[in-house]
């Protein structure tokens, strides 16, 4: 079996290089704009044509927000922080018991 080692997001060395130069020339991450950013996010994917190995289309990003950014499926979580409407009786709520006060 020949199984090729093509790095597809390039875990060459050249690349491991350029990443390291661009995360010590910044830190800060180009998507939120923190500093502490631990990988490099490249401004034109790889896939649209932007190029691998160059300095000018890689900017440093925290991993969560390349991952976040990456994804496009992204749904919004349900916030569970508020319970304002959570507060619903069970007594007669979709129960379809005719209750007094029906006129309206
Ligand atoms: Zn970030």
């Amino acid at each position: 079996m020949t199984t090729s080692p093509t790095p597809r997001n390039g875990s060459t060395w050249a690349w491991r290089k350029l990443r390291a130069r661009v995360l010590a020339k910044s830190d800060v991450c180009h998507l939120c704009g923190r500093p502490g950013a631990d990988e490099v996010d490249h401004v034109i994917p790889i896939a649209r044509g932007g190029a691998l190995l160059d300095e000018a289309n890689c900017r440093p990003a925290h991993r969560s927000c390349n991952r976040r950014k990456g994804a496009k499926l992204y749904v919004p979580a349900p916030r569970s922080s508020r319970s304002s409407r959570s507060t619903s009786p069970t007594r007669s709520s979709t129960a379809k018991d005719v209750g007094p006060s029906r006129d309206w």
